[in-house]
C-alpha cells in the first residue's frame, strides 16, 4: 500500500505537486522514501481524485512529484455522515475522532449539552481543536481516506439541532427501549438517505427536554444501541458501525 498525503491547491502545479514542512520530514525522515518511490496523494479540495506521484526530485527542504496517474477515489463512503458527541472527560475526544475518520467519517462536531461535564476556556478549545484535526490528519492519511474529517468548534446541541438539515437524525437515548437502526432501515428509503447526523450524549446522558427537542425540531430518530450501557466514546463508533454495515460500507463493492 502505498503512503497517503494530503495537499492544498496551492501545492500542485500542472502535473507537479510539492510535498514540505511536517509532510517533509514525514515522508524523506521517517519514511525514508527515496526518488522513484510512489505515494498516493489527495487534494483537499478535490474529494474524488486520488494522484499517483513519483518522487522525482528531493531538494532540502521539500520533495517534487509527478502525477503519473489520477484515479477515482475508492475509499470514501457514499454516505456522509456527520457526528455530533458531546466531548467527553479525559482525552476520550481523541479516540473518538481517530475512530471515526478510519470508519470513513465526513464531519466531527464535539458538542456541549447540558450535562456535559467538560467545559474549556475560549484558549483550551483553540489548543484542544487544533490538536483534535490534527488527529483527524493523521487518522485520515493511516486510513486511506481520500478526505480529511472536518472537526467543528465546539456547538451546543441546540444550535446544532436547529441548523440542521439532514435526510436522517438519529439521537442515541440509553432510554429507548424499541427503536434500534435495524428497526429505522426498514422504515426509511436508503436510496434517499445520504446525510446523517449520529447525536451521542454525554456520561450522564441527554435530559428529557434535549430529547424532546431533537425529535421536535429536526426530526430525530431515538435509537437503542441494546441493553447495555456503553461508555459515551464507544456509543458513536458503535453507531457509526452499525449504519456503515446497514448500508453495505463495510464490504467491497
Ligand atoms: N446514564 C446515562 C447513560 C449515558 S451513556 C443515561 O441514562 O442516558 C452516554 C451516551 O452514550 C448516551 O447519552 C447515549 O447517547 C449513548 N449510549 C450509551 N449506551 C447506549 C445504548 N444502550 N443505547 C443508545 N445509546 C446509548
Amino acid at each position: 500500500m502505498n503512503h497517503r498525503f494530503f495537499i492544498k491547491a496551492e501545492q500542485k502545479k500542472d502535473n507537479y505537486i510539492i510535498i514540505k514542512g511536517k509532510d517533509y520530514q514525514h515522508l524523506a525522515l521517517s519514511l525514508r522514501l527515496q526518488q522513484g518511490d510512489t505515494i498516493v496523494v489527495s487534494e483537499e479540495n478535490n474529494k474524488l481524485a486520488d494522484y499517483l506521484v513519483e518522487l522525482v526530485e528531493f531538494k532540502d527542504e521539500e520533495v517534487i512529484g509527478e502525477i503519473k496517474k489520477i484515479e477515482k477515489n475508492k475509499t470514501e463512503t457514499a454516505l456522509d455522515i456527520t457526528m455530533a458527541q458531546a466531548v467527553p472527560k479525559n482525552r476520550n475526544m481523541e479516540f473518538v475522532i481517530q475512530k471515526s475518520t478510519e470508519l470513513g467519517i465526513k464531519k466531527i462536531i464535539p458538542m456541549l449539552t447540558e450535562r456535559t461535564i467538560v467545559r474549556l476556556s475560549q484558549k483550551k478549545e483553540i489548543k484542544r481543536l487544533q490538536r483534535w484535526r490534527r488527529i483527524a490528519l493523521e487518522a485520515a492519511k493511516q486510513s486511506q481516506r481520500g478526505i480529511i474529517p472536518a472537526v467543528t468548534k465546539i456547538q451546543n446541541l441546540e444550535k446544532i439541532i436547529i441548523n440542521s438539515d439532514y435526510d436522517l437524525v438519529l439521537l442515541y437515548w440509553a432510554a429507548e427501549k424499541q427503536n434500534n437502526f435495524k428497526k429505522i432501515v426498514t422504515e426509511i428509503e436508503k436510496k434517499d438517505i445520504s446525510q446523517i447526523l449520529i447525536i451521542v450524549g454525554p456520561e450522564g446522558g441527554f435530559s428529557k427536554k434535549e430529547v424532546k427537542m431533537a425529535v421536535k425540531k429536526a426530526g430525530a430518530y431515538t435509537v437503542s444501541l441494546g441493553p447495555r450501557i456503553l461508555r459515551t466514546e464507544t456509543a458513536g463508533i458503535i453507531a457509526l458501525t452499525t449504519i456503515l454495515y446497514e448500508f453495505g460500507e463495510l464490504s467491497f463493492e
